[in-house]
Parts: structure tokens; C-alpha cells; sequence
């Protein structure tokens, strides 16, 4: 930015409609700097963020150890090519093994790549004549082809056919119907262990268990698409430790790195040969950068204790909203997984995010109707009772 001079708000709307393709909605607000909860606008406005890098950023904005561990990097050596060995990346992959179920990680970018990896080891590992792949409506899995034809969501579809063969939908917690969708064509089931942008939507556990029964009696891969309920998310390292339930792979992106660009796919070492050499690479994976991000990332998790933050940051949520929900009748149920946070509204959430905004508070609605959250796991109760206070006057003042 040193010699961009800076523009406002209004300014960088405009910049944008002339060269940024328009596949967004976005708020005419340009954000310039971050730091823990707190974001700026170029206006120097001030917003608590409660909705972080949607998802992107779960120990805050800019957090020190990330900046100091990337800008030592950046120093040193930014890119080498997968051809090579780089002790970071190794580092990295034994921090993430020793913490979930063992085994060996594969580095993308983001989600959709690490869940395309995914797709592709389970069409592998079970050879040419298994490539079915159950997923569940109100999922979600990313944005290229495969990812959304995964994404059994039909708004998502709309004009992109044909998609990608194999993908059958089950309804989200009928197990029977999973157990007849399974023929001797399938090769994985694949499932957020909480459907975020579905709705925040919790499985009960004996459901998950279900699901992990039916791929051993079927020898399916039970992929666990953790883009959003891994590293310390649910206040434990990843999703599926919170519900006991051991999937054969996992998929991160999105919080793995502290707000820097990063993904990765992990899974055992019996079933990693499968994803052999030459059927597949992301030039970028599991860069030095990401590396030392990662590592960063792990390290600020561990030595401020921000697990545990989240178990009582998130029993503070529930319990203010639940709170709410005896005073107000058009809020429907409240469901939280650590720091996640969904309020389900019988009525549109849209003005709400709107009304928040107004009130310097960034938050999330889904699926039209579902207030989310995603806090930083380093928030503090201070912010959590400012953000909540805020939300409860908003939602309050809904005259449906
Ligand atoms: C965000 C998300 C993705 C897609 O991640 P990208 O980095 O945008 O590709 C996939 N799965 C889940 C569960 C997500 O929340």
C-alpha cells in the first residue's frame, strides 16, 4: 500500500465496479486494518467482529505470532515447489498428526481444494468401479465443480450442469436413508461433523456413529469435512473429537493458518499411499509462508490456552440467547457448537446483519433465517457481552 494513496470507502466501491467482477454481495464499508476483535474502515470506524474472516480468522485478526512467524519467513524463503523437501511443511504435518488421528496430510489452498483431494483419494483408494459419493442436503463442500456438485444445496446448481457424476444427496440425520443410498458402487460418505453455512446444524453424536458404522460395514472412506469445525473451533483440535466419532479423512482450510490462505487433507497412513505420486498436486500446497503460519497458529492456540476460552465464551453465548428466546417468540432455537453460534429466526435475519452493522457490529445470517457467529476463540468477555448486548437490543426490536 506504501505508495497507493488511501482511499475512501466510497472511492474503493467505485474502483470495484468498474474492475472487480461482481460475484459478491458486498457491504460499501473498506476495510483497512484488524487487530484481535477489533476492524477498521477506512473512515477510521471501529467494528467488533464477531463474524471474523468468515471463519477464516478464529484467533483474531493479525494475530503477533502469525505476523512475526510470516514476516520471518517472507524474509527468508517464500515459495519452493513440492518437488523439494522443506523442513516447515514436515514440522507442520506432525503438529496436525500429533494432534488428530495420526497419519499424513496432503497441502492445498483452501477448502474446495482440500475436499476436491479428498474426492479424488476415495475414488483412488477403491479403484474405477467405486466412485459414488454420499453427501447431505443443507451441506457444504466449496465452489469448483466437484465441491458443488457436492454441495447439495440446489440454488448452488442453478445453470452449471452438467455437473460431476457420482454425488448422491441424503437427507441431513435419517441414517435409513444413507443405508439405502449405499451399493457396491460407493466409495465414501463425506460430511460437515456441524453444517455451518447450512444453517449451524448439530448432528446428535449416535448419528455420526451411525454414519462411521455404515462405512465399516461398507468400507466406505468417512470423510469429515472440517473446513469450519477444525483447528479449535469446537474447542477441541477438530470437530470430530468433540462428537468421539473417528472419520478416515479430514478436510481444513479456512481458520488452519490464522486468517493466511491455506488447506490441507489428512488421512491415514494406510489409506494415504492410494493418493499416489502424479494423481495429484497444488503447485502452491503447504508453502513455506502457510507453513510458518501453521505453525504459528498451533503454537498461539496451545500457549494461551485457547481451547479451553472456548468452552466458557461459548456457554456465555447460549445462555444470553437463550435468555432472549423466552422474551422473544420469532426466535425459533438456539444451537451452538464451541464457537459456533446459530440463532434460527421465524422470521428473515437479513435486516438484522444490517441493523448490526449500523450498530458497528459484523455478524452473519445464513440460509436467510439463521443469525451465525464465528468469534475468535481469543475473544474476550468484554467483546462477547458488548456483541451479545448489541445483538439482543437488534433481534428484540424484530416486529415481525
Ligand atoms: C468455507 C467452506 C468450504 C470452502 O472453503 P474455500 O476455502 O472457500 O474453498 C468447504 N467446506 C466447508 C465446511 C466450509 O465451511
Amino acid at each position: 500500500m506504501s505508495n497507493l494513496e488511501a482511499l475512501s470507502s466510497q472511492q474503493t466501491v467505485e474502483l470495484f465496479k468498474q474492475y472487480v467482477i461482481p460475484n459478491y454481495g458486498r457491504y460499501a464499508v473498506n476495510l483497512v486494518r484488524g487487530e484481535g476483535s477489533w476492524i477498521w474502515d477506512a473512515e477510521g470506524n471501529r467494528y467488533l467482529d464477531l463474524f471474523p474472516g468468515w471463519g477464516c480468522n478464529l484467533i483474531g485478526h493479525c494475530p503477533p505470532r502469525v505476523v512475526q512467524a510470516v514476516q520471518k519467513q517472507v524474509e527468508t524463503l517464500v515459495h519452493v515447489p513440492n518437488s523439494w523437501h522443506m523442513q516447515q511443511q514436515g514440522e507442520w504435518a506432525k503438529l496436525l498428526s500429533d494432534r488428530s488421528f495420526g497419519g499424513q496430510a496432503f497441502f492445498c489452498n483452501s477448502g474446495a481444494e482440500a475436499n476436491e483431494a479428498a474426492i479424488k483419494l476415495a475414488r483412488l483408494h477403491h479403484g474405477p468401479q467405486r466412485y459414488k459419493i454420499i453427501t447431505f442436503e443443507g451441506g457444504f463442500h466449496g465452489r469448483s465443480l466437484a465441491t458443488t456438485t457436492a454441495t447439495a444445496q440446489p440454488k448452488y446448481h442453478e445453470g452449471l450442469g452438467p455437473l460431476v457424476a457420482g454425488f448422491l444427496y441424503a437427507p441431513h440425520g435419517d441414517l435409513n436413508a444413507v443405508k439405502e443410498l449405499i451399493d457396491d458402487e460407493t466409495c465414501a460418505i463425506m460430511i460437515e461433523p456441524v453444517q455451518g453455512e447450512g444453517g449451524v446444524r448439530i448432528p446428535p453424536a449416535s448419528y455420526l456413529k451411525g454414519l462411521r458404522e455404515l462405512a465399516d460395514q461398507h468400507d466406505l472412506l468417512l470423510i469429515f469435512d472440517e473446513v469450519q469445525t477444525g483447528c479449535g473451533r469446537t474447542g477441541k483440535w477438530f470437530g470430530y473429537q468433540y462428537f468421539d466419532v473417528t472419520p478416515d479423512v479430514i478436510t481444513l482450510a479456512k481458520s488452519l493458518c490464522g486468517g493466511v490462505a491455506a488447506g490441507a487433507m489428512m488421512t491415514t497412513a494406510e489409506i494415504a499411499p492410494s493418493l499416489r505420486p502424479g494423481m495429484h498436486a497444488a503447485t502452491f500446497g503447504g508453502n513455506p509462508i502457510a507453513a510458518a503460519a501453521g505453525i504459528a497458529t498451533i503454537e498461539t492456540i496451545e500457549e494461551e490456552g485457547l481451547l479451553e476460552n472456548v468452552v466458557s465464551l461459548s456457554e456465555f453465548f447460549k445462555s444470553r440467547f437463550e435468555e432472549l428466546k423466552t422474551q422473544c417468540q420469532w426466535i425459533r432455537e438456539i444451537r451452538t457448537a464451541g464457537m459456533m453460534v446459530g440463532v434460527e429466526l421465524d422470521v428473515d435475519g437479513t435486516p438484522v446483519v444490517q441493523k448490526c452493522l449500523e450498530r458497528n457490529l459484523l455478524i452473519n445470517c445464513t440460509q436467510g433465517n439463521v443469525i451465525r457467529l464465528l468469534p475468535a476463540m481469543n475473544l474476550s468477555m468484554e467483546q462477547a457481552e458488548q456483541g451479545c448486548d448489541v445483538i439482543c437490543e437488534v433481534l428484540s426490536a424484530l416486529q415481525p
